[in-house]
């Protein structure tokens, strides 16, 4: 196959950004704008392996987690979503502290080190039920839950990676004294999406804008932070490279950003986004490669691998370098229709790609290597669990869990 000029500019751009340690925005917008040329894509895959080669080596790391869903209420109503349920729903549950309890100790047993909190948002804003159940187990709100929540769980031998939807400042400190790490999804920077009609016209915490200044405040309080794009809710190529930019300048400022989840949609049957048609293979491919040029070597670059499973391959071709949580003893609550695979498994899978798979902790050696970033507590129990590379010790085998 002859190589087309585009495909010779795509190679250029893309060296010269891996030489420069990140893309900037004027190649990136070019690249986008062609990555259905699939000479383009390959350049872009291509760049990106090298970038995350010469930033991490031949490493794709993941988390042994216990996914614990304190509460599956949320006053928002995003058009794509299957988590959140209404009060009066049979599938409704919000967990007690005995349940996290019991959660945390299986996890223990499993060998898990991440109790992954993962809750809707500030659902006793819309719910009263929700309200009075909250202040007759003692809690004015449902951080106050969400806090004696990570206690129990980092008391009981786990380490929390708290992500609740928007907090504010003050809810942040109070969760940093158990989590050494937390997250929020940006998912786009596109106001353009809480219009009529979009994904988020019924979500008022997706606004933008408000997920920036958390994201800067997290920044502002040193919080180890876990941010990601949506790929195919209704935004453009061009929202999309300014959402990579925006977290790009979010690390650039705080150095906080330890990794972004790049995240296809799946349209699933019941919400108001059934019928919408999902991104094909190639641009899920290509976003991530995007991301892993534009974020620098800093940023971790993330793919659930249950959500793209037949795309493992072709993702640590274009500069995958981690998985995320994978949990042997809970199921993906978000996406429970897409099981993550056997840990034994995905070492297979990355082994075949030539990659090694390495289990992190729910913060990664780059952090870690900074006290500023933690409660001291929270930096005793982490790195007790670390080995001298940042990652973390080795304990029972995958083949056990
Ligand atoms: S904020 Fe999260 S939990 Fe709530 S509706 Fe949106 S996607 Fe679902």
């Amino acid at each position: 196959m002859s190589v087309t000029p585009s495909a010779s500019q795509a190679t250029r751009l893309v060296e010269e950004a891996v030489e420069a340690g990140g893309l900037e925005r004027g190649p990136a917008d070019w690249l986008a704008a062609n990555l259905g040329d699939p000479q383009v894509l390959g350049a872009v895959q291509a760049g990106a392996h090298e970038a995350k080669t010469r930033a991490q080596g031949d490493v794709v790391s993941f988390s042994r987690n216990v996914f614990i869903p304190l509460t599956n209420l949320c006053r928002d109503r995003c058009a794509y979503c299957t988590f959140a349920k209404q009060p009066d729903s049979p599938e409704a549950r919000t967990y007690t502290l005995a349940e996290v309890a019991e959660l945390t100790k299986g996890g223990v047993q499993m060998g898990c080190i991440e109790a992954l909190f993962c809750l809707g948002d500030k659902p006793e804003i819309a719910y009263r039920a929700h309200r009075d159940w909250l202040a007759g187990q003692g809690y004015r709100s449902t951080t106050d839950l969400l806090v004696q929540g990570c206690k129990v769980s980092f008391e009981g031998g786990m380490l929390p990676h708290t992500n609740a939807g928007i907090l504010d400042q003050e809810e942040m400190l109070a969760l940093r004294r158990f989590n050494p790490s937390m997250g929020l999804m940006l998912e786009s920077t596109s106001p353009r999406l809480r219009g009529k009609g979009q994904a988020h016209q019924y979500a008022p915490d997706k606004d933008p804008k408000l997920r920036l200044r958390m994201h800067e405040e997290a920044g502002e309080l040193k919080i180890p932070f876990t941010t990601g794009m949506l790929l195919g809710i209704g935004e453009n190529d061009e929202e999309r490279v300014d959402t990579l930019f925006a977290i790009r300048q979010l690390d650039d400022r705080y150095a906080h950003i330890q990794e972004a989840i790049i995240q296809p949609f799946h349209p699933k049957p019941g919400t108001r986004m059934r019928w919408a048609a999902a991104l094909p293979d190639a641009a899920v491919i290509g976003w991530v490669a995007m991301a892993r040029l534009v974020l620098g070597p800093g940023v971790q670059v993330q793919a659930p691998p249950n959500l793209a499973p037949g795309l493992m391959g072709e993702l640590m071709k274009g500069g995958v370098s981690d998985w995320g949580g994978v949990s042997p003893i809970t199921v993906d609550y978000i996406n429970p229709e897409a099981p993550w695979p056997a840990l034994v498994a995905l070492r297979d899978q990355t082994e075949a790609a030539g990659q090694k798979l390495v289990e992190r902790l729910p913060v990664y050696p780059r952090h870690l290597a900074d006290p500023d970033f933690f409660d001291p507590a929270v930096l005793e129990a982490t790195r007790a669990l670390a080995e001298d590379t940042g990652y973390a010790r080795p304990r029972s085998s995958l083949e056990a869990a």
